[in-house]
């Protein structure tokens, strides 16, 4: 079984997140000045200058240009990397532009579904990576494999509301478990996460998330931006306990989702089940919550799929992919809370 397994999840390691050609965007490229300024740059405004430290030849600023009024996520922290132009100084003391932020927007989980010695191996020798690994070898160590400011391959073709291809603005966790079995019932059996993994990838996902101010909307599964192709890292990632002790990621509020709770049960649920309206209002409350999901009326094979990597998330008691009263009940929940956020 463990051999089965392994092949299984070396085959979806391999073949999950090999799409990544589309990521080609036009840059502006400055004219060069035909007279060099003999005085440095003077900004415009009276902001301090950024305190920037040298690191191994690498060099590093602290500064903090963000406004959370706006939804600005840019980060206080981060490397300079500039260009060289033979014959010529970039100046780059003050950091002038106010217009800019990092292209760090989203955090997304996955598992490896393999065991620690061969994630290591994959993740670093093949088409996949992601920016850290949380093993789960009981140490205190998490490996970084891809710089933060780079692309790591890791989402594939994926989207979260208006957003696609996350890869360009992401950063990904891997963390070691060897994902799920499929039962003979054809039911998927997912292995459970070790407690003190856990404590690894809460204390990192906190780090990242205040570097860089990513909302709670978009901390997300990978089974939440590829659905129809992705089940990470599945119904026993402990969602909730993430945001009750850490305040990491999203959670419905429990009265409103039993207020909706009891409005669905109140109503004959069951039989508007399979009218069109119905199953069209409900891919509407999903792809208004961020699912990138068609409306087409019809429980087809998108709509189950995504109705699983939501109860991954947000229902994992029963992940069978029907759209049933409680699920309906926290989808509401959730769209009232999360949907203008
Ligand atoms: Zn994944």
């Amino acid at each position: 079984m463990r051999k089965t397994l392994y092949i299984i999840g070396l085959s979806m390691a391999v073949f999950s997140c090999t799409s990544q050609q589309n990521a080609k965007k036009k840059q502006y490229i400055p004219k060069t000045p035909s007279v060099q300024p003999k005085t440095a740059v003077k900004t415009t405004s009276e902001k301090p200058k950024p305190k920037v430290t040298t690191e191994h030849g690498v060099e590093f600023f602290t500064t903090n240009i963000a406004n959370p009024a706006n939804n600005d996520n840019t980060a206080s922290y981060g490397s300079i990397v500039s260009a060289k132009p033979a014959g010529y100084k970039v100046v780059k003391t003050y950091f002038p532009a106010i217009a800019q932020n990092f292209r760090q927007r989203y955090l997304i989980l996955h598992y490896t579904a393999l065991p620690d010695d061969k994630s290591i191996t994959v993740l670093t020798q093949q088409a996949v990576s992601s920016h850290y690994l949380v093993n789960n070898t009981g140490d205190n160590q998490i490996y970084q494999l891809v710089d933060e400011n780079k692309r790591a391959y890791h989402a594939g073709v994926s989207a979260w509301r208006a957003d696609k291809n996350l890869n360009d603005t992401s950063i990904g966790i891997e963390i070691v478990n060897t994902g799920y079995i499929t039962d003979a019932s054809g039911k998927k059996i997912f292995a459970p996460f070790d407690d003190a993994q856990i404590k690894k990838v809460a204390s990192l996902v906190k780090d990242i998330v205040s570097r860089y101010q990513i909302p709670a909307t978009n901390i997300l599964a990978h089974s939440d931006i590829a659905p129809t192709r992705k089940q990470d890292p599945g119904p026993l990632f402990p969602w909730k306990k993430l945001y009750d002790e850490y305040q990491i990621g999203m959670w419905y509020d429990e009265a409103q989702k039993q207020g909706f709770y009891d409005l669905a049960t109140s109503t004959d649920f069951q039989s508007k089940y399979n009218d069109p309206a119905f199953i069209f209002n409900v891919q509407t409350q999903l792809q208004k919550f961020g699912y990138g999901l068609d409306l087409s009326g019809k429980w087809d094979d998108a709509t189950k799929k995504t109705i699983e990597a939501f109860q991954y998330h947000f229902r994992p008691e029963n992940y069978d992919g029907i759209m049933d009263a409680e699920t309906y009940a926290v989808l509401q929940a959730l769209v009232l809370k999360y949907s203008l956020k």
